[in-house]
């Protein structure tokens, strides 16, 4: 597997949990619509923040749309799928990431039962801290 985050611009600027992106710009970033987004959203595979009104995503948000967009359209995982799988193991299982790239990416999704038995354990923070987006 290449690393899809690779293709993705902007990295390495601004604490990649941080997030300053509203939804356009991370469209540009990511070559798609903003509409893409707002259904992903809308699926909860990604979760923005929100100032108000405005969605803002993260660069590591950015990183793990890219590898959500490959698993979609390179591996050609439907969405109903992949929600599915998302929702037994992590990402790096379903998109056969090796372990030189999962045990380093701070973008790594992890929604297996365990990971949200350790949320409900008051871990919340810790996920924040890492950047590792949570949707239990
Ligand atoms: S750990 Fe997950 S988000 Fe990170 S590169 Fe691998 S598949 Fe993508």
């Amino acid at each position: 597997m290449t690393d899809p985050r690779e293709k993705t611009p902007g990295r390495g600027t601004v604490d990649p949990a941080t997030p300053v992106y509203p939804i356009g710009v991370a469209a540009r970033l990511l070559n798609v619509h903003p509409r893409t987004l707002r259904i992903y959203e809308a699926e909860g595979l990604v979760r923005p923040r929100y100032a108000g009104a405005r969605r803002l995503f993260s660069q590591n948000d950015i990183d793990w749309i890219a590898c959500l967009r490959s698993m979609i359209h390179d591996e050609g995982i439907s969405i109903p799928g992949l929600k599915k799988l998302l929702a037994l193991v992590p990402c790096w299982a379903v998109a056969d990431c090796p372990p030189e790239i999962h045990r380093n990416c701070r973008a790594r999704v992890d929604l297996s039962p365990e990971r949200c038995r350790s949320c409900r354990r008051g871990e919340e923070e810790e996920d924040r801290r890492d950047g590792l987006p949570c949707r239990s």
